[in-house]
């Protein structure tokens, strides 16, 4: 039977069954589309990440005797839409039967399902052979539960598939070492590197200029420095166990002006692409660790798989639990804009300047950075969450909105009500100076609540408090926090909130 077989941009996955045999009958497609460049305004890195790795995958698809259909960016036939190049295909190669992966965002899930019922073909949605978990595996598991708690998730996922096991106990006595993972990084061990590929993009760089896509952010030169395939991103993978396991727990929330990644992977982008495996990066990183149990501690090996098969597969999860109403949850009411130095980094204050450039310039920022800078600041100033999901799916190279949503929309912004973290994720300078230096070479002063040098994190974070008191007080992992706001004098709640409220109406002048 004729069948097109459809692959989508982040559905890279060289090592999936479909590939195991050339079958002249099968026709596999892609395509670069207008459809997907602008849904939201993209960072130029992420666009020439993801159009050379699917230019890259197309080749090694015929290397191997499969025949490929891929419509590029300015190719004539490109209708630049999904539905349409596949009408026209199936038309033109009279098609018989219709197979897809399944996508891991909603929005093409419903394009690709409504599509399919119109069709008097066969169609056939196929899974994508990358997660540990199946869609609605976490839906399962928690369907007795009120709260789905990470940390539950997590042990089931340890335990079914055997990872960092002691039978039926977790190796080394304990599910979690967080909390000796919070180490502040103070210019030693010395930060090794990130790995160099030469990556040669001049042609696709000339392709989304010639196109006249609209991005965000730099790129300097023609070397793009993330992998573009398998080979690549294993090479990455063994180069991350190599050098910066063993001290990845320990400095997973360290903060730093000079330092972009520190000891972070930078496999998210192959991870998300499907260009590497989860299973690939956890056997790998455990290998390793098993054969150097001198040299790494047990801390830091857990803590790296807890990322991938706790927090990743987690997000994903709650993703098809939750959506299509995820994505228009507002719980805490809150209706700012985000301030305009999120697109050029021109701030005084200098923790936001730093994560701001960073993600300009890389289009990337660690979990930290995004975290308890600018989400945590986006969140004191009650900006809207579709702003700031529009800015972190647009920037991140790894952006795909199964995970950006549920980190940002619920982990970042509270929003989601705390389906997915137990409360804010806010603080005031005091955190910030805890796990880096950007106080120190800031022109505010942490110390300070009030005064027109004072840090306006610290008067942010109580009127915040104050703010959605209504909402929070009963949160019993705030109960701490509220009995402190209790505490400060009336007159000096006032100061903080005028001048928090400076700040809100005009963040661009601080
Ligand atoms: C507001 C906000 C938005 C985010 N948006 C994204 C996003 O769009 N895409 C994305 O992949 N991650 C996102 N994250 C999670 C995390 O920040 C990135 O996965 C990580 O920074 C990628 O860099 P790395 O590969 O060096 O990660 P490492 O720190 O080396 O971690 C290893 C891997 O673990 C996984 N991981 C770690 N933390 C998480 C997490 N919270 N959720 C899911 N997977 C995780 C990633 O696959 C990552 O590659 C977001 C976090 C926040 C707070
Ligand atoms: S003083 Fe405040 S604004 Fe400056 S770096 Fe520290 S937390 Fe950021």
């Amino acid at each position: 039977m004729k069948t097109l077989r459809l692959i989508l941009g982040d559905q890279l996955n060289r090592q999936h069954s479909w590939f195991n045999h050339v079958n002249d009958e099968h026709i596999y497609v892609m395509f670069e589309m207008r459809q997907e460049t602008d849904y939201v305004r993209q960072h130029i890195q992420k666009v020439i990440g993801f159009f050379s790795s699917m230019r890259h995958f197309e080749n090694s698809l015929r290397d191997n005797g499969h025949k490929v259909i891929y419509y590029r960016i300015n190719d004539t036939k490109n209708t630049q839409q999904l539905i349409g190049n596949l009408k026209k295909l199936i038309e033109e190669y009279q098609i018989e039967v219709f197979e897809y992966l399944l996508p891991d965002e909603y929005r093409l899930d419903k394009q690709l399902r409504e599509f399919c019922s119109g069709l008097d073909i066969k169609t056939n949605p196929c899974d994508t052979e990358h997660f540990y978990s199946s869609r609605n595996e976490l839906q399962l598991f928690f369907k007795d539960s009120k709260q789905l708690l990470m940390e539950r998730f997590y042990r089931y996922m340890r335990k079914k598939h055997n990872v960092l096991m002691d039978g039926a106990q977790p190796l080394g006595g304990s599910w979690n070492y967080d909390k000796s993972n919070r180490k502040k990084w103070k210019g030693q061990p010395s930060v090794p590197h990130p790995i160099f590929f030469e990556n040669e993009v001049s042609e696709v760089l000339e392709d989304i200029k010639s196109a006249g896509i609209e991005t965000i952010g730099h790129f300097e030169g023609t070397i793009f420095n993330y992998p573009f395939n398998e080979k690549q991103a294993i090479e990455q993978l063994r180069y991350f166990c190599e050098y910066l396991l063993k001290y990845f727990g320990d400095y997973q929330d360290a903060l730093h002006t000079s330092e972009i990644f520190l000891f972070h992977s930078r496999l998210s982008f192959a991870l998300n692409t499907k260009i590497l495996s989860p299973k690939t990066v956890v056997n790998e990183a455990i290998t390793y660790y098993q054969n150097h149990s001198t040299e790494i501690d047990i801390s830091q090996i857990e803590g790296f798989a807890r990322q991938i098969i706790g927090w990743r597969e987690y997000m994903r999860g709650v993703y098809w639990k939750e959506m299509p109403d995820y994505a228009q949850y507002n719980r805490l009411e809150n209706y700012n804009q985000l301030p305009d130095f999120y697109w050029t980094g021109n701030t005084k204050m200098n923790c936001l300047a730093v994560s701001i450039k960073n993600s300009l310039n890389n289009a990337y920022a660690h979990h930290i950075q995004r975290l308890m800078i600018t989400g945590n600041f986006a969140l004191l100033t009650q900006v809207h969450p579709n702003e700031v999901d529009q800015w972190y799916l647009g920037i991140y190279i790894d952006a795909i909105e199964w995970v950006e949503i549920t980190n940002t929309r619920g982990m970042s912004q509270f929003a989601d009500g705390g389906i997915i973290a137990t409360k804010p994720y806010v603080s005031s300078a005091s955190y910030i100076h805890k796990m880096g230096d950007y106080c120190e070479k800031c022109s505010y002063n942490r110390n300070k609540r009030t005064g027109e040098d004072a840090c306006p994190f610290n008067s942010l974070y109580w009127n915040f408090l104050d703010n959605k008191k209504e909402y929070l007080k009963n949160n019993h992992r705030m109960g701490m926090m509220y009995n402190l706001l209790s505490r400060i004098p009336e007159e000096e709640l006032k100061q903080l909130k005028e001048r928090a409220n400076r700040v809100i109406k005009n963040p661009d002048l601080f």
